[in-house]
C-alpha cells in the first residue's frame, strides 16, 4: 500500500475530461504521453496539465533530478517506460543521446530558440532541444551569515574555502544531481582539470553533507547552511517565499547550462512526443514556469517574455564550456566516479 502510495504521489496524471466542443480550438491528438521531468514539481505539473488539455492527450510525469533519470533510462534501456524527457541540465541529456538512449527529432521550434545557442542546435540538435537556460553560482542565507558573525559574503569560488564557513555549506550530489555536474565541468573550465580537484577536495572541509539538489536549497532558506551551490533562479523563488536568501554570481565569470529536451528511443507514443517537444519550444510554453509556477530560469524562445527575476542573460558574459566533451558518456562517468573515488568516499 506504502508503495503504491508513493508511486501514485510521485505521478501525476492529467486526464483530458473535456467534451469535443470545448476542445474545439486544439489539434485533435488523442492516447497518451509519459514525461520524465527533471525540473520543479510545481513546473512539471503545470506543463502536463496544460499539455494535456490543450491537445486531448492523457499525459502523465514522473520527477527525478537529471541525474537520477539518466540512470532511469540506462536501467530501462530495453524497455523504455517513458516517451519525452522534459528539462535537466543539458550536459546529461547529451550523455544519454551518446549512449544512443535517445530518439532522434529536429523540431523546427528549434529555429525560434536564441541565436546564441544555434551552433549548438546544429550540432547537437538532432536529438536534443535546448529548452531554457540556466546561471549558476551560490545561495547565501543573510541570516546565517549575522548569526556566524560573517560580514562579508563569499564572492568568487575561492572565497568557499573561507575556515569560517566549516560546515556551514551544503552542495548537491552529483551522482542524482545536474547542477553540480555543471559545477564540476565550470572548474574545469576556469582552473583545468587537476586544480578544479584539489579545489573540490579543501571545499568538502566546508561542506556538511551532498543530497539531492532541492533539499540544498530548502536547507539553505531554513538556515540549516550558510551557503549552497546552485541555479541562481532556485534562490529568487526562495526569497519571494519569505526566505533570507540572496544569489551570488561568482567573480570568475558567469557559468551556466541549458535545459534539454529529449524524445526517448523506443517511445511508445512518438507522434505525440514530437507534438509535446514543439509545444514545449514554444513562446506559450516556455513562459509557463514563471507565470505560473513561481520558477524563474531563462526562456530561450526569441519571442518567450522572460520574468522581471530572473538573470537578463545580455548582462551575462558567460565562460566557455565545451559540450563535446562534457557531453560524452564516458567523460562523464569518469568524473562523476573520480568525485566519489576522490571525494565522496573519503569525507
Ligand atoms: N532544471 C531546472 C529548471 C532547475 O532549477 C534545476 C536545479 O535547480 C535543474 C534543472 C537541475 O536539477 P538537478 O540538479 O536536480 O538535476
Amino acid at each position: 500500500m506504502n508503495f503504491l502510495n508513493k508511486n501514485l504521489s510521485k505521478i501525476y496524471t492529467a486526464l483530458c475530461l473535456g467534451s469535443a466542443t470545448l476542445l474545439s480550438n486544439a489539434v485533435h491528438a488523442e492516447g497518451k504521453l509519459t514525461i520524465y521531468c527533471s525540473v520543479q514539481s510545481t513546473t512539471c505539473e503545470k506543463i502536463t496539465q496544460t499539455f494535456s488539455k490543450k491537445y486531448n492527450v492523457q499525459t502523465q510525469f514522473v520527477r527525478n533530478s537529471t541525474g537520477a533519470t539518466l540512470s532511469k533510462l540506462k536501467a530501462e534501456q530495453n524497455n523504455p517506460q517513458a516517451d519525452v524527457w522534459y528539462g535537466g541540465t543539458i550536459e546529461l541529456h547529451y550523455q544519454a543521446a551518446d549512449l544512443g538512449l535517445l530518439s532522434p527529432y529536429r523540431s523546427p521550434k528549434q529555429a525560434e530558440t536564441m541565436p546564441q545557442f544555434k551552433a549548438l542546435l546544429d550540432k547537437k540538435g538532432d536529438l536534443t532541444s535546448i529548452l531554457y537556460m540556466l546561471v549558476l553560482g551560490f545561495g547565501v542565507n543573510t541570516e546565517k551569515f549575522a548569526e556566524l558573525g560573517i560580514k562579508d559574503y563569499p564572492k568568487c569560488w575561492k572565497d568557499l574555502l573561507d575556515p569560517r564557513l566549516k560546515g556551514q555549506i551544503q552542495v548537491p550530489d552529483p551522482q542524482l544531481s545536474g547542477t553540480t555536474y555543471t559545477a564540476i565541468v565550470t572548474l574545469i573550465e576556469l582552473l583545468g582539470e587537476e586544480k578544479a580537484f584539489e579545489y573540490l577536495k579543501q571545499l568538502d572541509a566546508n561542506v556538511s553533507q551532498y543530497m539531492k539538489s532541492n533539499q540544498v536549497t530548502s536547507n539553505l532558506a531554513r538556515g540549516e547552511s550558510a551557503v549552497s551551490v546552485g541555479f541562481v533562479h532556485s534562490y529568487a523563488t526562495e526569497k519571494e517565499n519569505g526566505a533570507p536568501v540572496e544569489a551570488i554570481l561568482p567573480c570568475e565569470g558567469d557559468s551556466y547550462s541549458l535545459g534539454g529536451l529529449s524524445i526517448i528511443k523506443g517511445a511508445r507514443n512518438l507522434d505525440n512526443a514530437k507534438l509535446f517537444v514543439d509545444w514545449a519550444l514554444s513562446k506559450e510554453a516556455q513562459e509557463i514556469p514563471w507565470r505560473e509556477a513561481g520558477v524563474y530560469q531563462i526562456p530561450t524562445n526569441v519571442d518567450a517574455t522572460a520574468s522581471p527575476k530572473s538573470v537578463d542573460p545580455k548582462t551575462l558574459k558567460p565562460i566557455n564550456i565545451d559540450f563535446e566533451r562534457f557531453g560524452s558518456a564516458e567523460e562523464g562517468k569518469r568524473l562523476v566516479n573520480k568525485w566519489v573515488q576522490e571525494i565522496k568516499l573519503k569525507k
